[in-house]
C-alpha cells in the first residue's frame, strides 16, 4: 500500500476516512514491513487485527502468518477489504466492534491449534486503552502485541517509577507484559494525517507477572486510588479513598481518627513513606502495600 493506492481506493469506493472511528490509513510500506517484522510471525502463528481499515497491515500479516483474522467496526470498509484481500485465503475479516465481541469464542473458533499467537494493530486512538485493557484482562492467549499508538500513551505504558509518565496504566500493562518502545512514526505516514505523532509498541506477555498479590482487583483499586489526584501524597489519595475526606471510618460512625491510624500503619508495616507520591512507588511496594491494607481494612469492617 502506498499514498496513491491508498488515495484511489478510498476514491473509488467512495469512502471518506471518518474520525470518530479513529480512522488513518498507514501509507508507507517502509513501516508496514517493520511493524509485521517486529511481531516475529512465522507460519504456525496466528495473527489478530485489530481495526484493518483498507488492509494495508493486513496484507502483509497475510504473508507472514498462517492465519490471519482482523476485526473491524465499519461496514463500509468491508468491500475494500474484500479487494484488497482477494489473493490470500488465509484471512478472515470478522464485522464487529472489539470492545464487545466474544473474544474467547473468537480465538477458539478462528486460532485453535495455531502455535503462537501475536495481535498487531494501528489502533484506533480514541480507544487505545480500553482496548489494551479488554486484551489484557480476559487472559486471552496471546504471546505478543505489536501496537502502534500515540507517542504520548506509549511512552506512558512504558513509564519507570519516579517519571512523569508513570501512572496507573504503565503499571497495569507492566503487570501483564514486558513493554518496549519500538520505533516512533511520524504523522506524515498516515492518511489523513493524525495531529499526533505515534509509536511502535511491542507487549510481550509474561507467563506470571512481576509481583504477587492476592486480590488483583483490589491491587489495581490501591494503585488507581494512589493516583487519583497525582500531586497529593499516597496517604491524602489513600485516606480520601477509603475514609472519605475527613479521614472519618465510613459507615461506622466511629472515631474519625481511626482511618487515619489505620492507613497510616499499613503505609508503616508496608516500608512506605506517607508523605511520598504515588508516581515514586515501585510496583513491588504497591503489591506489598496493597497485601497489608487490604487485611487491614478487612479487620477494621469487621471490627466496625
Ligand atoms: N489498519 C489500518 C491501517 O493501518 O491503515 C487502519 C488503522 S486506523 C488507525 C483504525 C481502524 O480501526 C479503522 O479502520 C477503524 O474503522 C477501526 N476501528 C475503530 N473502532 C473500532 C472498534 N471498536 N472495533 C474494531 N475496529 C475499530
Amino acid at each position: 500500500m502506498n499514498r496513491n493506492k491508498t488515495r484511489e481506493l478510498l476514491a473509488r469506493h467512495g469512502i471518506s476516512a471518518k474520525k470518530s472511528l479513529g480512522q488513518n490509513f498507514l501509507t508507507d510500506a517502509n513501516i508496514l514491513n517493520r511493524i509485521v517484522s517486529a511481531a516475529q510471525l512465522g507460519p504456525r502463528d496466528g495473527a489478530l487485527e485489530i481495526g484493518p481499515g483498507i488492509g494495508a497491515l493486513t496484507e502483509k500479516l497475510a504473508q507472514a502468518a498462517g492465519r490471519t483474522v482482523a476485526v473491524e467496526i465499519d461496514g463500509r470498509l468491508l468491500p475494500v477489504l474484500e479487494e484488497v484481500l482477494a489473493p490470500y485465503d488465509n484471512v478472515e475479516v470478522v464485522h464487529g466492534d472489539i470492545l464487545k465481541i466474544d473474544l474467547h469464542g473468537l480465538v477458539e473458533r478462528h486460532f485453535a491449534g495455531v502455535e503462537r499467537l501475536v495481535v498487531v494493530a494501528n489502533l484506533p486512538y480514541y480507544i487505545t486503552t480500553p482496548i489494551l485493557m479488554r486484551l489484557l484482562e480476559e487472559k486471552l492467549p496471546i504471546r505478543r502485541m505489536v501496537v502502534m499508538m500515540q507517542r504520548e500513551v506509549a511512552e506512558r505504558l512504558d513509564a519507570s517509577p519516579g517519571t512523569k509518565d508513570y501512572g496507573s496504566l504503565s503499571i497495569a500493562v507492566q503487570y501483564y507484559c514486558e513493554t518496549d518502545i519500538v520505533f516512533g512514526v511520524p504523522r506524515t505516514a498516515f492518511i489523513p494525517q493524525p495531529n499526533v505523532d505515534s509509536a511502535v509498541v511491542s507487549l510481550t506477555l509474561r507467563e506470571r507477572p512481576p509481583v504477587s498479590v492476592e486480590s488483583e482487583e483490589f491491587f489495581f483499586e490501591v494503585v488507581q486510588a494512589s493516583f487519583a489526584q497525582r500531586r497529593k501524597t499516597i496517604f491524602n489519595n489513600l485516606l480520601a479513598r477509603y475514609f472519605g475526606k475527613a479521614g472519618k471510618p465510613k459507615g461506622t460512625g466511629g472515631d474519625p481518627n481511626r482511618g487515619k491510624e489505620l492507613l497510616l500503619g499499613a503505609l508503616q508495616d508496608s516500608g512506605i513513606d506517607p508523605a511520598r507520591r504515588g508516581e515514586t512507588l515501585t510496583m513491588e511496594e504497591f503489591a506489598r502495600l496493597s497485601g497489608v491494607l487490604r487485611k487491614a481494612l478487612a479487620g477494621h469492617q469487621s471490627f466496625g
